[in-house]
This record gives C-alpha cells, sequence and structure tokens, in this order.
C-alpha cells in the first residue's frame, strides 16, 4: 500500500534552517508526496535552553519558500513530554526499564575501577535487576534494560547492514532525576505516535537508530524504515563550516535564487538518478528512491548550483 507512508523532518529549533537541514526536508518531502504519503513537520523543542521560537519561524519560513508543505500542524515535541514519560512509566510496570539510585559519584567510582581493571567502563547499575520493594526513598533516573548480548542490526536503506554489539550499549536513561524525558525517547514515542513509517535523516543519527531501536522493541512497536543520508561537504570536501559560505537556506533565498532551481540542486546533492542532472519537481516527485542515494558526502558546487538555476 503506496498510501501508508508517512516521513518527517524534525528539526531542532537553534538556529536557521541549514541546508543540510533542507536537504533532508526535501528528501522527505519527495519520499511521501511521490507515493501519495503524507509528510510531517516535528519541531524538536526539548533543549528549552538552544530553542527559540525565532528559530521555529526561520526554519517554517525556508520550508515555506522551498515548498516543502507539511501536512497537519507541526507538532512540539516539548508540549508532548506528558506523553514521553507515560511511555517510559509503561516499561517500568512491565519490567523493561529499573529505577536506577545510583549517584554521580557512584558511578564515577565504577568507571575508575573498571579502567584501573581494565575492564569495560561502561556503567552497569547495581539496581537493574533489584527487587523494587527495596527501593529507597531517593532520587533516581530511570533506564532501560538493555540486551547485554547479542547485536543490534540495523538495516538501513542507506548505509546496509549496520552492527552494533549490545555490550557495547549502556542501560540508557529515559527519565531523568526531575522526571523530564530524555530526548531519544522523545524521538521515538513521537515518531510512533505520528505514525511514521519512513525515517530519513543526517547519518550523525545512525548511532541514536540503535538505541531507539531498543525502545521501539521494548515496547514492542513495529520498526520505522531507516535511512541515514551521509552529511553534506564544502567543495573541498571537508565538514560544512561557516567559512564555505551560505549556510542558511535564507542566504540562498536572498542572493535570488528561484527555489525550483533550489530545490533540483537540493535533491541532487547525495541522490542521483541516472546521468539526469535537470528535472522537474513531478519528475523528482516520480524517480526519487532511497536506493539512489550515495554513500558518501556530497560536496557543495555552486558552479552546478547556478547552471541548474539558470535553467528553472
Ligand atoms: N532534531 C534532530 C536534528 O535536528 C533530528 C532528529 C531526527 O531526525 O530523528 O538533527
Amino acid at each position: 500500500m503506496t498510501s501508508a507512508v508517512v516521513t518527517r523532518f524534525a528539526p531542532s529549533p537553534t538556529g536557521y534552517l541549514h541546508i543540510g537541514g533542507a536537504r533532508t526536508a526535501l528528501f522527505n518531502w519527495l519520499y511521501a508526496r511521490g507515493r501519495g504519503g503524507k509528510f510531517l513537520l516535528r519541531i524538536e523543542d526539548t533543549d528549552r535552553e538552544r530553542s527559540t521560537p525565532e528559530a521555529t519561524a526561520a526554519i517554517l519560513k525556508g520550508l515555506d519558500w522551498l515548498g516543502l508543505d507539511h501536512d497537519g500542524e507541526p507538532i512540539s515535541q516539548h508540549a508532548r513530554a506528558d506523553r514521553h514519560r507515560e511511555v517510559a512509566l509503561e516499561l517500568l510496570d512491565a519490567g523493561k526499564a529499573y529505577k536506577c539510585f545510583s549517584t554521580q559519584e557512584e558511578i564515577q567510582a565504577f568507571r575508575d575501577a573498571a579502567k584501573e581493571e581494565g575492564r569495560s567502563t561502561l556503567f552497569q547499575s547495581p539496581w537493574r535487576d533489584a527487587d523494587p520493594s527495596t527501593y529507597p526513598d531517593a532520587p533516581y533516573v530511570v533506564r532501560l534494560k538493555t540486551a547485554t548480548e547479542g547485536t543490534t542490526v540495523i538495516e538501513d536503506e542507506v548505509q546496509g547492514t549496520v552492527k552494533i554489539r549490545n555490550d557495547q550499549l549502556d542501560d540508557m536513561i529515559l527519565l531523568r532525576s526531575d522526571g523530564s524525558p530524555v530526548y531519544m525517547l522523545a524521538v521515538v514515542v513521537d515518531d510512533y505516535d505520528m505514525g511514521v513509517t519512513h525515517v530519513i535523516r543526517g547519518d550523525d543519527h545512525l548511532n541514536n537508530a540503535a538505541r531507539q531501536m531498543g525502545i521501539y522493541t521494548a515496547m514492542g512497536w513495529p520498526l520505522p524504515v531507516y535511512a541515514h543520508i551521509p552529511l553534506i561537504h564544502g567543495p573541498d570536501g571537508k565538514k560544512l563550516s561557516k567559512r564555505h559560505g551560505a549556510l542558511g537556506v535564507e542566504e540562498y533565498q536572498a542572493m535570488g535564487y528561484p527555489a525550483a532551481g533550489m530545490r533540483n540542486y537540493l535533491a541532487r546533492l547525495g541522490w542521483s538518478h541516472g546521468d539526469d542532472e535537470f528535472f522537474s519537481d513531478e519528475q523528482a516527485k516520480e524517480w526519487f528512491d532511497l536506493k539512489g542515494i550515495g554513500k558518501s558526502p556530497a560536496r557543495l558546487d555552486f558552479k552546478k548550483l547556478e547552471n541548474l538555476c539558470g535553467q528553472h
């Protein structure tokens, strides 16, 4: 059923719409729109210190200029904290998570001793298998009981099969000692509740996928399809930074590039369709697929941008 596709763009509102974010949004939009699916927008504003309404406005403006329309209202992740907490408590009730009363000092002491003895410094909580009736009246965090054996296998549409040994993952915190849910939990709960079928995002989130899969599994929820896209690099092949110029979408808009040309250019940043360089939106929607996304980072190429924009 092609109509069941649901993708999302989930920016953290800490700055302007970055060219990398715009490309992620475009890939999600193309994938959904080409399959009669839905493209949702979630503002990941859980970091209260760094998230600003100005950044949210700038992101919405950038998406609007690019013509990447989303379905429904944008969802605020922060506003859903109660729901995130509810899921953590469900896991706690089911014995799939536990209260950990270890203090920072105790955790540090564990790590120091492990280092000295040449063991893994990954924290192993003494509370993992404790009987809840022995829980003290003290501050605690809620941790997920992560599998200690075997491997977590991410079947990624871009990266291929990625295996992570479970003994390299600690029992991640789901709720902090003040009861606030962690970001990783929020992402999984939101994606599940929003019915997201395809998670297409930057490969800086690949490691997170292994942890996020642990939450899906513990809840018995079906996994989404993952596609982690290599980040965009500068023309010199190095990680994008200010010195490469024009990183914000609004800068391209201000320079007078047409949105259609920008979409064409962004689509070609990391995705290919044979030798085709120039294409219309309709063609892009029809042709876009996850198989065409390259495994190595795409480079910014201003000449190509000029050229494609000149044709639109
Ligand atoms: N909020 C994250 C970011 O801006 C994206 C998380 C995700 O797509 O799962 O990098």
